[in-house]
This record gives C-alpha cells, structure tokens and sequence, in this order.
C-alpha cells in the first residue's frame, strides 16, 4: 500500500474516531444472576452476566470504531508487534479485550408466534444488515474460540451459530444451490453485496442434518461454513450416564469428521444443559475412538468475554438468542435486539481489531484484564 494512501486512512480514521468519548478502559459488569435458557433445561455457569436492562440509558454517541481499509503487516516474529500494527491500533481505539456478541438462531419460518427461538427469514436479514452496518464482520465458533480472529482494523467479530440442523437453516434447490429463504442462501446472497461481510457461520448439528439435502456437511465445509457438535440426538446431558454421554458426543463428532473430513473443535450444549461430569463435554472416548473439544457454548444470555481476556472460559461461552420482536419484560434481557442496542451505545465494551491477527493490542488501563494468550499470539498495550 501506497505511504500516501495509509495517511489519508489514517486521517480519516482519527477524525471518524474523535467524536467518541471513549477509549476503552471500562470494564464488564458484575455477576447477576443463571442464564437464560430454553424452558426445559437448567444450567449453571461461571461467567459474568450484562443484562441489556443494566445497561440502558447510556448517553454516548451511538457507532462504533471506523474501519481502516489497510491490513497492518503481520507481526510475525516472537514478541515483536509491527510498527504500523501499533499506529493503527491506537488510531482505531484497538481493544480485543472486549465482549464479542455469539448469537444463537434456530429455525426461519414464516410465522414464528410465540417461540422465542424461532424467527422470520426478513428478521435474519434484517439482523445481518444491522450487524453489518455496526462494523461486525463474522467469524466461525472454532475461530473464536481458537483465539483465531482475523477481522480488518476497527471491525469487530460477531459469531453466527446455528442449532439443530433443520431445513430452513440450509437446503439446496434442484439447482444445487442453497434456497433463497434458508439461512446459508439468505448469508450468501448478502455477502454478494456485502464483501465486507462475508457468509461464515457455524451449524451445531445432530443426526440426520439439513435432511433434504445430499452431503450437506461436505458442501458447509466446502464453502467455507463450520459444522459442529451437537450431540447425535439432542440429548440432555444432564441425564445421561457418563457412558452415554461420550457416546452422544463422539458418534456425532465422528459423523462430522467422516463427512467433512475435518474433525469438529465446538460443541453447543442441547438445552444449555451441561453433562453431570463436565470434563466428557471436552474429551472423551467411545467406542475405542477419541473426540477433543476446545470451545463449548451455552443457550442464551449476553455476549461472551474474548478470548484473550482474564476468566474467558473455553468450556462456557455464552451466546445471545437471536431475536428481533421483543419478548416479555423477563426475556428482553437475553435477546439480540436488546443486547445489540446496548452495544451500540456502548461500543467502547466491544472486542474492536488492530487488523493484525498475531497481536492482541487494548489500552494500558486494560492490562489487569489480559488472560492467558494463545501460542504465537504478541501483547501491544498501548
Ligand atoms: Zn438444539
């Protein structure tokens, strides 16, 4: 890239930048309470908590940072960080300590009623359009939680996931291509005019997956989706003997890994529902075949921690239900309508990228927060 062109970026970002009134040094809030969860489940959980309803009434701009339209050159040798990587991040108001929005979808029907887990096909597109246009750009479940984040500058992840496997999720027509109301052909056509947006998601799937469709995990994979664990049976893990439990996960992780040829690395529990020995949940053997697991999400309530940040917990990654109508007075919490009209207001709580997927970059009134880094990955406090 031209030196010219990177300063007039760079201008534009500092200006575009100055009208927010932070810079990121605000911290989470504190524990309030279990997570919202389908109404047959229980769960508990070790995380923090941010109900949409603590957080309203903010008085900052909505917006959030700019996005830079260069990729800083990749710091590359151990504890190194480029030069222009730490210009940019503090141009961007870099913090990939920040909270990452992980939603959670499950069927596009044309009538939802009363299902808070169920939503319309304008609805979906409706909450791309919306992401998009507050600087997120997706990345996979097995990304996030690999701490694998390569998001441009001043963009922030948002992970799209989806459960169960059903039709209206992905389907393709006798034009082998994904129908135009399910979730896949509804993301594809939008990354088309989108570029800054691209179709990545996750599909958390279950025997029998997407079943109108031949070798539907080997298409996902092949373009560029993620599939992954979520048990053969949608079973209640809570229920189950420690047998069963290994049997639930690793035949379906095995089904993945003969279809794709990619073995599975994120599990989302059926119901939220943890396994009464929670280590299975993450490795396991059956059938004198072994599974591992490094990224293990919950149904419902706020955004997950990153990554990188203090008491992120691979074994309990919260996501947000996705939904745009809003539910009664005890749901609006734990959905995406609230959550992303929080984040909106409050963008200095999000994860926002240096561009430079090596280096994790925050403000020094941050640094109390950073967890144990990834192999390979470089601090820039700045
Ligand atoms: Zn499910």
């Amino acid at each position: 890239m031209p030196a010219r062109r990177l300063l007039v970026v760079l201008a534009a970002a500092a200006v575009a930048t100055a009208s927010c009134t932070t810079t990121g040094g605000g911290s989470l809030p504190g524990p309030t309470g279990p997570l919202a969860t389908s109404t047959t489940s229980t769960t508990s959980t070790t995380g923090p908590q941010s109900p949409a309803s603590s957080a309203t009434g903010g008085t900052q701009p909505s917006g959030t940072a700019t996005s830079i339209a260069v990729s800083p050159s990749p710091s590359t040798s151990a504890g190194t960080v480029a030069g222009n990587t730490k210009t940019i991040a503090r141009t961007v108001h870099a913090d990939e300590l920040g909270v990452v929005p992980v939603l959670m979808y499950h069927q596009l029907v044309a009538t939802p009623g009363k299902d808070r887990y169920n939503e319309t096909p304008a609805a979906f597109l409706a909450e791309l359009t919306r992401l998009e246009r507050d600087g997120y750009v997706p990345i996979t479940a097995a990304q996030f939680a690999a701490g694998a984040i390569d998001v441009p500058a001043g963009k922030h992840p948002v992970v799209l996931t989806f459960d169960d496997a059903t039709t209206s999720q992905f389907q393709l027509g006798a034009d082998d291509h994904p129908v135009p109301d399910c979730a896949v052909g509804i993301m594809q056509a939008f990354a088309e005019t989108h570029p800054d947006f691209p179709a990545r998601a996750t599909f958390f799937v279950n025997k029998g997956a997407f079943a109108k469709t031949p070798n539907p995990l080997q298409w996902l994979t092949d373009n560029g989706f993620e599939v992954a664990v979520h048990t053969v049976s949608h079973a209640n893990l809570g229920t189950l003997t420690d047998a069963k439990v290994q049997k639930e996960i690793g035949d379906n992780f095995q089904t993945i890994l003969a279809a794709t040829g990619k073995a599975p690395t994120t599990f989302a529990l059926p119901y939220g529902v943890h396994a009464k020995n929670r280590v299975l949940e993450l490795r396991g053997t059956t059938g004198g075949k072994s599974y591992s697991i490094s990224g293990v999400f919950l149904v419902g309530s706020d955004p997950s921690k990153s990554p990188f940040r203090k008491g992120f917990d691979v074994a309990n990654i919260h996501r947000i239900r996705s939904q745009s109508t809003p539910g009664g007075p005890n749901d609006q919490p734990y959905e995406s309508a609230a959550e992303l009209t929080v984040l909106e207001q409050h963008p200095e709580r999000l994860y926002t990228s240096d561009g430079d997927p090596k280096v994790v970059s925050y403000p020094k009134s941050r640094a109390k927060d950073v967890g144990t880094l990834p192999a390979g990955l470089v601090r820039n406090a700045y």
